[in-house]
């Protein structure tokens, strides 16, 4: 495919001058890159793959992460795959998630595709010989390898695995208690009847919280500001009704699905168009869970519009339940230092505590930390514009996944691949061995600006990262829009041949 005739195959890649050479090199196996294996091998079945991965096992989030109650906060109907049927709560464990990750890659015979302990450090293009060259750390046997691809697929998510995002308080050196931060959680951590404090008011505070009350003597989410949530039971009314009368599983997921992209797509254009109404009822909701007495002004009413952050989904309101049980409370306040029995508070309040857990989020990176190098030239990806989220102008046979932030990132994900794998066989019957996206004259004259503006989405790790990320134009091709409703409709209809995609066949 793709016109390539050196095609090199070596045993095994260890040795710095073996390599070996596979028409598309995916990078990780997370949801996006078993995502690209299974549909690389039932759409391009004469394409040779292979998919890198840095960790021991498949799953990347679901795999790194390891704090108390860690589940998704979507559903699975949307955040599991179009072909497999979910057949659990929508809401998943991590432990499910991998389980189900597990089958997908054994139903379709992915596992000899993929190799653990390869961690992608950098990534050269010539275009010479129309080829990436990849340079690869083999952890498991501390060697440097190469691996040479045609076109490479990025799955590689969007943060720093294992590593957390830590605000610099002063004076963290004299608590004297435990201090962990949810994206490093330790095995052996025992928190039983102590004082906890969880920093934060994301996903990860929401489910860290309830999941540790029942054994802490208490639990303190501290959090500078409040967060929008929602909350409802762990269940789909339809599908436990087409299960009761024994619908074909597959059905189930398909009508589950649409049901539910339906639901987001109107609750998500109610909060452009009428943000007031959406804010009243979320926090009317919390009101209600909380009870009239209770604080809701002070700790669970933003001061931003709905949807400009992600909104967490709380299944079966533990986190209220908790709070209203007196095992959990909310300080809204800032830290501002430590001592040793714990922090001081901006406020001058002093929070006791022998576990302070610091749930503030990741670092973002850009395209897996790869150094990228096109002809001699390294990839400075804030200096690309980005074709529709997924191609970065001056960067040939390269796409890359990044989901949506308020829908399932999978749904993105299934996007790029069909794309991909169309895209893949026009090259083949164009006798293309490269594809570059570039700005048609007309677009040559666009704005630019950062990779998303601060109205639409603006959490502190999308703007710590604006740098690293590609620009956008001011038109919708040329931007990740974050609106699946639109590109579900739009990615199947990209026509291969449109002038923004430049083919050699040299
Ligand atoms: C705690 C948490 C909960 C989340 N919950 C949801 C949710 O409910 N719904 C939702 O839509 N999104 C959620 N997200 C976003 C989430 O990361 C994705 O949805 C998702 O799982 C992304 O899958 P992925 O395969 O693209 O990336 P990841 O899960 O990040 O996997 C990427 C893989 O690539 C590997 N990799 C990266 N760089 C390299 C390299 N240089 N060389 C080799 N391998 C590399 C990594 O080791 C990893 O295994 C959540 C994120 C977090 C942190």
């Amino acid at each position: 495919m793709l016109g390539q005739d050196q095609y090199l195959m070596f045993e095994p890649s260890v040795g710095s001058n073996v390599h070996e050479h596979f028409d598309v090199l995916v990078v990780g196996a997370g949801i996006s890159g078993i995502n690209a294996a299974y549909h690389l091998s039932k759409q391009c079945p004469d394409t040779s793959y292979v998919v890198l991965e840095a960790f021991e096992s498949f799953g990347g989030t679901w795999l790194s992460h390891k704090y108390p109650g860690i589940r998704s906060d979507s559903d699975l109907y949307t955040f599991g795959y179009s072909f497999k049927p979910w057949v659990g709560p929508p809401i998943a464990t991590a432990e499910e998630i991998l389980t189900y990750l597990g089958e997908v890659i054994d139903e379709n015979g992915l596992e000899n595709q993929i190799r653990y302990h390869h961690q992608i450090l950098t990534a050269t293009w010539s275009s010479k010989d129309n080829l990436w060259t990849v340079t690869v750390n083999r952890q498991d046997v501390d060697q440097q390898v190469r691996f040479t691809a045609n076109f490479l697929y990025m799955g590689q998510g969007y943060y720093r695995h294992g590593e957390g995002y830590w605000p610099e308080w002063p004076e963290m050196d004299k608590f004297e208690g435990q201090l962990v931060h949810s994206e490093e959680w330790p095995e052996d951590i025992d928190y039983a009847d102590q004082n906890v404090v969880v920093i934060g008011s994301g996903a990860s505070a929401a489910t860290i919280v309830p999941n540790m009350c029942d054994k802490a003597a208490h639990v303190t989410m501290l959090q500078r500001s409040p967060t929008y949530f929602r909350t409802g039971r762990n269940a789909i009314e339809i599908a436990d009704a087409l299960r009761k009368i024994d619908i074909d599983e597959t059905w189930i997921h398909e009508i589950t699905r649409q049901q539910i992209l339906y639901e987001q797509s109107a609750f998500t254009e109610q909060t452009f168009k009428d943000p007031d109404q959406v804010r009243d009822d979320l926090i009317g909701e919390i009101r209600r869970l909380l009870g009239a007495k209770y604080d809701v002004e002070t700790h669970f009413t933003p001061n931003y519009r709905p949807w400009r952050q992600r909104i967490a989904f709380v299944p079966d309101a533990d986190l209220f339940k908790c709070i209203s049980s007196g095992r959990a409370s909310v300080v809204t306040d800032e830290v501002e230092r430590f001592i040793a029995t714990g922090l001081v508070l901006k406020s001058g309040q002093e929070l006791e505590a022998d576990l302070i857990v610091a749930a503030t989020g990741f670092n973002m990176n850009a395209f897996g930390d790869i150094v990228f190098e096109v002809d001699g030239n390294t990839i400075d990806f804030n200096e690309t514009l980005t074709y529709r989220g997924m191609m970065c102008t001056g960067v040939p046979n390269m796409v890359n996944v990044f989901g949506y932030f308020r829908a399932s990132w999978t749904l993105r994900a299934d996007l790029v691949a069909n794309f991909t794998c169309r895209l893949l066989g026009h090259m083949e019957k164009l006798g293309a061995r490269s594809v570059i996206v570039a700005p048609t004259p007309d677009d040559a004259r666009m704005q630019t600006g950062d990779w998303i503006s601060d109205e639409n989405f603006n959490p502190n790790y999308v703007k710590r990262a604006l740098h690293l990320l590609p620009k956008t134009g001011d038109k919708p091709k040329w931007q990740h829009t974050q609106d699946y409703w639109r590109d579900k409709d739009e990615f199947p209809a990209i026509d291969p041949n449109s002038p923004e995609f430049v083919y050699k066949t040299q």
